[in-house]
């Protein structure tokens, strides 16, 4: 920001008018219906990102300093783009979760529910307006886009943490033998059914588990299972009755669960989106869960977000996805 530049409506639409510029191939590609236009330092401006989803907008505020802005901003967004709807999600509270004081929709039509948006022609149900997350996370497209078209055909793999399920769908469209889908939420169970549906995948050749990933581990290793392609993304932080987890301190031992069930020569994908670790410290992980194992590797792939989660080189932090493919070798 120049020193003497006035925060005003015109300042705004000066950002979000360079943002949109920045996205034209994305607004232009029919195969892909929903990516990220404005991405906080990354375009200008800390605290806030806006989404694009099929004609719907929808802004993230994660700072009360810039919700201030909110009217000027929306002014501003309003003046440079035709609008179907506009959503706002609020994660400015002190621990930055979600705050659900109010309905997210703020003007325009209301989206259909679900809305259906494509993903490099993948179909995918999204909520605009039914909690903090909408159904899929679009930092992740292009791991989901390499699992279909390089690694996932005639292949089992195991989805944890899946959520929705988007890498198991991905997978299965791949032509993936079987995919299983482990996550501990009991909403994951019909949101994964949903997402195969709305692509016509089989639902037989799919198993969902509503299950801790920790258990279903101990389960796998007892019952013998192995998989072609294991998946972990797990959230930074969780808390349950019993335990917490922390990517920190725990993905060591989550890599070392994951190698135990993955096939000889198979490939672990391994995803963090937490900031405070760096891509060495995350490689080093790796390194540590393989050597405890005296197991031999080869990393194939390393993806970090993609262009439309724009970063600023002097905002590090908000470069957060590290993603690796990791062969497990012999
Ligand atoms: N991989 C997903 C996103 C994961 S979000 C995707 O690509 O869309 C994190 C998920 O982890 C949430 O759905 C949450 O319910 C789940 N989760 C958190 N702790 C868990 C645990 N111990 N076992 C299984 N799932 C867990």
């Amino acid at each position: 920001m120049q020193k003497d530049e006035k925060i005003n409506t015109a300042f705004f639409a000066k950002k979000i008018k360079t943002a949109i510029h920045n996205r034209e191939n994305f607004y232009r590609d029919k195969t892909t219906t929903a990516f990220r236009v404005f991405n906080g330092e990354g375009d200008g401006i800390g605290g806030l990102t806006i989404d694009y989803f099929e004609g719907f907008y929808l802004l993230t505020w994660y700072s009360i300093g810039i919700y201030a802005f909110k009217d000027r901003i929306l002014e501003a967004l309003k003046k440079q783009v035709e609008y179907k709807g506009i959503y706002q999600k609020k994660r400015f509270d002190s621990k930055g979760q979600y705050l659900d004081d109010e309905a997210d929709f703020i003007c325009g039509d209301k989206a259909p529910e679900p809305l259906i948006i494509k993903e490099n022609s993948v179909n995918f149900a999204i909520y605009l307006d039914d909690g903090p997350m909408v159904g899929v996370f679009l930092d992740q497209r292009e791991v989901r886009k390499s699992i279909r078209d390089t690694y996932a055909s005639n292949k089992t793999l195991l989805n944890t943490f899946s959520y929705t399920g988007a890498f198991s769908v991905f997978a299965s469209i791949g032509g993936a033998s079987k995919t299983t889908s482990v996550d501990l939420a009991k909403r994951s169970r019909s949101k994964t059914q949903e997402q195969f549906t709305i692509n016509n995948i089989d639902l037989n050749k799919q198993e969902i588990i509503v299950e801790d990933v920790f258990h279903y581990f101990k389960y796998a290793v007892k019952k013998g299972k192995l998989f072609d392609i294991v998946v972990l993304d797990p959230p930074s932080f969780a808390r349950n009755k019993k335990q917490t987890f922390s990517v920190a301190k725990d993905y060591v031992k989550l890599l070392k669960e994951a190698i135990e069930i993955t096939n000889k020569n198979g490939v672990v994908i391994a995803s963090t989106n937490y900031a405070n670790l760096s891509i060495d410290k995350f490689k080093a992980f790796v390194a540590l869960a393989f050597e405890e194992l005296e197991c031999k590797y080869k990393i194939e792939k390393h993806f970090s977000l993609p262009k439309d989660f724009r970063v600023d080189d002097t905002f590090k932090e908000g470069n957060y996805l590290k993603v690796l493919f990791i062969r497990k070798i012999g």
